[in-house]
């Protein structure tokens, strides 16, 4: 049996602190689950249109350059009298019919490195809030918990408007068969969610670089994912703010409650850089907004991250098996699913047997929770 009393746990009440010793790792464990261990790491393709006024003279130049370098794709492009060339390395000759299909060789690549940031990321804010919050640095804890809660709101919604893009493009391709605009639509998304940016004017050439991605602001994100898991949520937040920024956060941290002379004229206080508390006739009180505000938002955090990674990445292994993009990639990355035996079980994690699990255009994808049913921590 574990005992729940320690680290920061022995600050908390029971329910809370069993929660708090229940939670930990549990990124870390899914994480291996999927077969991800320190060694993973992964390689994506990014596909760059060149503009151009000769589709024709511009491919015939590619084909040259590319000419002793494997198998490539060639696709040209108009929209809005704008022509581009796109040129592409794969494994095997690509049927016409089948170009735009392997351009699911960029999507899924570079999905791949967006979960894979988003686990590495989550796993080392977790860890972190964990190893402090048990050795009572408690300041670093607060701002490793708001970066959890950050990353869960925003890994979260991006995981969702993923979802229903997808879901989408599959519907229309079932239906109309694959179009340009998907890639175009998918990459756009996933250049969102990985390079999204926020700099101000302050500093022009950063502001001016990165200005076509702007990242999503972070409290309207937390605000979503407030409505999807539970009010508590936007408290403890609030908590953590105020304890990371030079505030009264960081004073209750430190502090032991006030002892108010019966009088009501003079009170003291205790600061101490560790846990401290105060025994009067046999009753204990201690400060411990802080300490709940880390617990409780970490544990919400953690129950958000580690739902939205598996079925994230069920959606990936969707994007892999109904595309065929790993078969067409000439080069290595993490996630090339394929179902290799009919009698073997689906790589897509669903339990079932290859012959029984369909990835195809016409099946809905996996939804990403839309609501969290998160216990009472208040
Ligand atoms: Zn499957």
């Amino acid at each position: 049996m574990t005992n729940v009393s320690s680290g920061l746990g022995k600050r908390l009440d029971l329910e809370l602190a069993k929660r708090w010793r229940s939670t930990e790792g549990q990124i870390t464990n899914f994480l291996h689950e999927v077969g991800l261990t320190g060694e993973v790491h992964n390689q994506a393709l990014y596909i760059f249109p060149k503009r151009t006024a000769n589709t024709e003279r511009s491919i015939e130049q590619l084909r040259i350059a590319t000419a002793d370098d494997g198998i490539w794709c060639f696709l040209s492009s108009e929209a809005d009298g704008k022509r581009a060339v796109m040129a592409w390395p794969v494994a095997n000759h690509i049927p016409p019919k089948k170009i735009l299909l392997a351009l699911y060789v960029e999507v899924h690549s570079r999905l791949v490195s967006w979960w894979l940031t988003n686990a590495w990321r989550s796993e080392q804010l977790a860890r972190a809030v964990w190893q402090l919050g048990d050795s009572e640095q408690i300041i670093p804890a607060a701002a490793c918990a708001r970066s959890l809660v950050e990353t869960a709101a925003a890994f979260w919604a991006d995981g969702r408007k993923l979802g229903e893009l997808w879901r989408s493009v599959k519907a229309e391709t079932a239906e109309h068969g694959p179009k340009l605009y998907h890639w175009h639509d998918l990459t756009m998304q996933i250049w969102r969610m990985m390079w999204g940016a926020k700099f101000d004017n302050k500093v022009p050439e950063l502001a001016k670089t990165f200005e076509l991605l702007p990242r999503t602001n972070v409290l309207g994100l937390i605000e979503k994912l407030q409505r999807a898991t539970s009010d508590v949520m936007q408290h403890d937040y609030q908590w953590l703010c105020n304890a990371v920024h030079p505030s009264i956060g960081g004073m209750m941290a430190f502090a032991s409650p006030m002892m108010t002379h019966d009088t009501g004229t003079v009170a003291f206080q205790f600061v101490a850089p560790f846990a401290s508390h105060i025994e009067s006739s046999g009753e204990i009180s201690a400060e411990v907004t802080i300490d709940e505000a880390v617990a409780r938002s970490s544990i919400l955090a953690v129950a958000v991250l580690r739902d939205t990674l598996d079925v994230t990445l069920q959606i990936i292994d969707d994007v892999a098996l109904t595309t065929g993009a790993p078969t067409m990639a000439n080069f290595k990355y993490w996630r090339m699913v394929s179902q290799k035996s009919r009698n073997a079980l689906c790589p897509c994690r669903s339990g079932r047997k290859a012959k029984n699990c369909q990835h195809v255009w016409t099946t809905e994808p996996p939804r990403v929770t839309e609501k969290f049913k998160i216990a009472s921590m208040s």
